[in-house]
């Protein structure tokens, strides 16, 4: 529980070590992972870390676009009650991206009695986790973010930020994944986004030129909780787009930006250690995969049909699962392999892992993780054995694949048995109506496309 006395002491500490510091941002995931709030003046911030304060439970209920969701209880027929608003200990940091001197915090909603709040993405996330408990087992969880860079400005459609190497005007040619040029030529960037994680104690690791002109990742280290691993995974994303802003550019972590290039995911890679502090995931004496890993593996694939609503929460989200840029297609698995959706990486038996590669870079961490959890529970719980593994060097077989259909997806969703028992029932009935009340406003559109292939024909 939280500890009011640490808190104020943690709120003044901050305080006292940010002098400068005039404005505090407030920040609470949605359903989509999107951070929503608000500014609190320097002095409210000891009040605020004490007793939290009251706040719309439609902060954390939202759609994409931050409209209210008509099809949900809360919010347009319920009179929007507030529910309550307490901070995440150890979230205050300071924002170097600002022009002002700012602060930042995460919130989290609980109901007026204290008790989590069913639908804030931190509190289901926590439920599934919890359940790890009478496994004996703690997840330890590091997350990857790609995204791309873009050219500053308002053009439509938005131009990808490729690198601009001295010594010709050409835009270069081919994805120049790995590029260390490109690196170099964002090196202002880059340095800017690793010294802001230092200040912000977010663990970024390494920062790649990947496969897409413009595309980048960067590395979160694990850490022996996820809860705290998604905050972080939220907080680079905000980071990385401030950060680009400052600096004239723009940044996107939308699933599928270029039709003609690779899309971005969000990979989760995941072990389980036991009271012992023993990597469950090592191999064993003979080098095989050990039966835990095989069934975490096998009820993760299990999940997958009826997660994907949350690893791809969006329409553009099922433009990038297509064959041919290592964004997985079916639920398989194997060793070293990049195109299939549950990859084991070479590693020693203390970083033995599943790496989960189906979320893209747009979903809502706590979601995703939420659900690739449930899958690994169900899967030890039930001893759930996985179909046979595509082999080193291999390509998968063509199998019944992950469904292309936003729509699809979403029905798949409502219609699971597994995920109410970890997310909550009444949480999921809430996000399949969220989800469709989209997906419903996105095709009521008419779009660019309309007019580009009909109208001259038609
Ligand atoms: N961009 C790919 C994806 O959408 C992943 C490429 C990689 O393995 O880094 O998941
Ligand atoms: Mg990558």
């Amino acid at each position: 529980m939280h500890d009011n006395t640490a808190g104020t002491d943690e709120a003044g500490a901050f305080l006292a070590r940010h002098p400068g510091i005039a404005a505090i941002e407030l920040m609470v995931p949605d359903l989509n992972g999107i951070l929503r709030g608000k500014r609190l003046r320097r002095r409210e911030l000891p009040g605020f870390w004490r007793d939290g304060q009251s706040a719309p439970a439609t902060l954390a209920l939202l759609d994409s676009r931050g409209a209210l969701i008509d099809t949900i209880p809360q919010g347009s027929s319920d009179g929007d009650p507030d529910v309550w608003c307490r901070p995440v200990p150890g979230s205050l940091a300071p924002v170097p991206w600002s022009r002002s001197p700012l602060g930042q915090c995460l919130g989290t909603l609980v109901g007026r009695d204290g008790s989590p709040y069913f639908a804030d993405s931190r509190a289901v996330l926590g439920r599934v986790v919890e359940r790890f408990r009478d496994l004996g087992l703690q997840p330890v969880v590091a997350v990857e973010f790609e995204f791309y860079l873009l050219e500053g400005g308002t053009a439509v459609p938005p131009v990808n930020r490729a690198g601009r190497v001295p010594g010709g005007r050409q835009r270069p040619a081919g994805p120049r994944v790995y590029s260390l040029e490109d690196l170099h030529d964002l090196d202002g960037f880059f340095a800017a986004v690793t010294a802001a994680c230092d200040a912000q104690g977010l663990p970024a690791g390494s920062i790649v030129s990947e496969y897409g002109a413009g595309q980048f990742e960067v590395n979160l280290q694990h850490v022996a909780d996820p809860l705290l691993a998604c905050d972080h995974a939220v907080l680079l994303r905000r980071l990385v787009r401030g950060e680009a802003r400052r600096q004239g550019l723009a940044a996107t972590f939308m699933a599928k930006p270029f039709a003609a290039l690779d899309g971005s995911g969000m990979h989760v890679h995941l072990s389980l250690l036991d009271r012992a502090g023993r990597n469950v995931f090592a191999p064993d004496a003979g080098g095989a995969v050990p039966a835990a890993l095989r069934h975490a593996v096998g009820g993760a694939l299990a999940a997958i049909p009826a997660s994907l609503a949350i690893f791809a929460p969006n329409a553009n989200s099922y433009r990038r699962l297509r064959p041919g840029c290592f964004a997985p297609v079916a639920p398989d698995w194997g060793p070293n392999n990049r195109q299939v959706a549950i990859r084991l990486p070479p590693a020693d038996a203390t970083n033995a892992r599943l790496e989960h590669r189906v979320a893209g870079a747009d979903c809502n961490p706590y979601l995703a993780l939420a659900a690739v959890l449930a899958g690994v529970h169900a899967g030890l719980a039930g001893r759930v054995e996985p179909p046979p593994m595509v082999a080193e060097g291999q390509s998968p077989p063509p199998v019944a694949g992950l469904t292309p259909r936003w729509e699809q997806a979403i029905d798949d969703f409502a219609a699971d048995r597994l995920l109410p028992g970890y997310l909550g029932g009444e949480f999921c009935q809430l996000y399949a109506a969220a989800r469709r009340f989209e997906a419903d406003a996105f095709h009521a559109e008419v779009g660019n496309l309309d007019y580009e292939w009909y109208l001259p024909a038609i």
